[in-house]
């Protein structure tokens, strides 16, 4: 029932409705706002979902793909809308018979499973960590999966743990120093090297391992590295031969390789010392040089002693020759004895050439064009050359550092057997030429004359080895003194031949 006074009464409603709607429409604005704003964050979580680098999806209790990202689609290798309302199995199978049981697991027992690896099969193998998730509610029951690709991760670590298996069993020390030389790592055979196991000289100063002359060696190299990061950016690190200090106090000898550690900006912070122990190596080099001196004195001083009485020898035979000269059978023993003496005189001879030839201490190493010692060479051989009417073709020949004078023998005794090995009844053809191969200059000397059978190739280096017999005049000391100079300097002497083909012999030489 409506009160009497009807206007008084709409009045009061009026007035009492007025607050009211003011309220309501407050709430109103509110809730509109309220929308508005979850409205955005929902874009943003959109805008976030799909354009995250982590694999995200969501798919029913059928396992079926109710929504997906970007990310999650390009890993199964098709587009977004492909999955959707399709069964898990039949989107990359390779990849869904993994996680598929995996997934019907989370279902079953409501409880996520985290940090599963995950990785797809060669070629283009990946590795993904994934984490599932049940998601009940009052309107869905189904999993949400997370992928992210750790692939780079899974080499970097892969790469670092096998660097570090590779550091660790090293037979090489292998230090890392800061630039003001700080060590910072050390592996078992820096601790087994110098004695200090690695908690000992953690975070010391390197300097523990110099001696005191060589204690600015590595400051200086540190130095270096640092002026030709500021000069030119890139440091190639050094390699030197140095002595270090043991914790004994007992001094070994060493090759240090150091080489520039940067940061991932490119930066100089430190450098990697690589130590090979060559205390062993330095004292068999000493000891071979030492034998190498004692032999060759011996050689000298036997050879030289030998002179004086085979001079005799040939003095008194010859003087039994003009007393005895009616006695035929006499004057041949006698004439043997004096060839024997000769021929023996000449074997000395040559063999002291041999002993002198590579004198180190009194080496004249120079640059020389070896076209100019080619031709001395050739002008010694002149009279032999135009004797048997040789045809003699030089190609254009590099300049070398070596002493003249070896130089010249070895042209002159390889031209020179090539005419002294000659074929009957062909003139000598002889080519001389050079070319550059792997940092080396090698020269080749190629005949046309009788050749050799392989079988004699590496023999007819040794001292005193020939082919031939006394009608062919030589000692078979040619050879071994080309050999003796061509090692000297570091190279190889070789040759190619067969019987009747001609012969061509090779030297190396060092390009400097
Ligand atoms: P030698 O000429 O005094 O005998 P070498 O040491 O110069 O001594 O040569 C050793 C041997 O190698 C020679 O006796 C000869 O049999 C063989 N030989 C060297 N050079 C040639 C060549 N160009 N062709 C064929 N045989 C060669």
């Amino acid at each position: 029932m409506w009160p009497a006074n009807a206007t008084g009464s709409q009045a009061y409603l009026c007035h009492r409705n007025k607050p009211m709607s003011r309220e309501l429409e407050q709430t109103q604005r509110n809730l509109k706002s309220s929308e508005e704003e979850s409205h955005h964050r929902l874009l943003e979580l959109e805008v976030l979902y799909r354009t995250a680098s982590v694999g995200l999806g969501f798919l029913d209790h059928e396992l079926r793909y109710v929504r997906l990202n970007e990310a999650l689609a390009g890993i199964n290798g098709l587009p977004v809308e492909a999955h959707i309302g399709r069964h898990a199995s039949e989107i990359n199978p390779e990849l869904a018979q993994i996680f598929v049981p995996m997934m019907e697991q989370v279902l079953a027992s409501k409880q996520p499973l985290l940090n599963v690896e995950i990785t797809s099969a060669p070629p283009c193998e990946r590795t993904w960590i994934v984490n599932f998730h049940p998601v009940t509610n009052a309107r869905t029951f189904g999993v949400s999966v997370v992928f992210q690709d750790i692939t780079v991760l899974k080499e970097t670590e892969d790469l670092s743990t096998r660097f570090g298996r590779i550091v660790r069993s090293s037979d090489d020390a292998i230090i890392s120093i800061t630039l003001d030389g700080t060590i910072t790592s050390w592996n078992p055979a820096a601790e087994a090297m110098f004695g200090y196991p690695a908690q000992e000289v953690m975070g010391k100063a390197v300097s523990v391992l110099a001696t005191p002359r060589n204690a600015n060696e590595l400051p200086d190299i540190l130095g270096r590295l640092q002026a030709q990061q500021l000069a030119e950016g890139l440091p190639q690190g050094e390699r030197v031969e140095s002595v270090c200090r043991r914790k004994d106090g007992h001094y070994i000898d060493v090759l240090l390789t150091v080489s520039p550690i940067y940061d991932r900006h490119g930066r100089l912070i430190g450098a990697s010392e690589i130590v090979r122990d060559i205390t062993q190596q330095k004292r068999a080099q000493a000891a071979l040089l030492r034998t190498n001196e004692e032999l060759r004195q011996f050689a000298f001083a036997a050879a030289h002693d030998l002179q004086e009485p085979l001079r005799n020898i040939g003095l008194h035979a010859q003087i039994l020759d003009s007393q005895h000269k009616q006695n035929t059978e006499a004057d041949e023993q006698v004439e043997s004895i004096i060839e024997s003496a000769r021929r023996m005189q000449t074997l000395i001879r040559d063999l002291l050439e041999y002993t002198e030839v590579v004198d180190i201490h009194g080496a004249q190493e120079k640059s020389i064009d070896c076209n100019e010692v080619c031709q001395t060479a050739l002008g010694n051989l002149a009279f032999a050359l135009s004797d048997c009417a040789a045809e003699v073709s030089v190609a254009p020949l590099p300049t070398v550092v070596a002493e003249p004078a070896h130089f010249i023998q070895l042209f002159q005794n390889l031209i020179g057997n090539a005419l002294k090995y000659r074929a009957k009844g062909r003139h000598p053809q002889i080519h001389v030429s050079a070319e550059q191969r792997d940092g080396h200059w090698v020269f080749s000397v190629k005949d046309n004359g009788i050749g050799i059978a392989p079988e004699y190739h590496d023999r007819i280096f040794g001292v005193f080895k020939r082919l031939h017999g006394r009608d062919v005049p030589g000692t078979g000391i040619g050879l071994a003194i080309c050999k003796r100079i061509v090692d000297h300097h570091g190279g190889r002497l070789w040759l190619e031949s067969e019987v009747g083909g001609g012969s061509t012999f090779y030297f190396s030489f060092p390009d400097c």
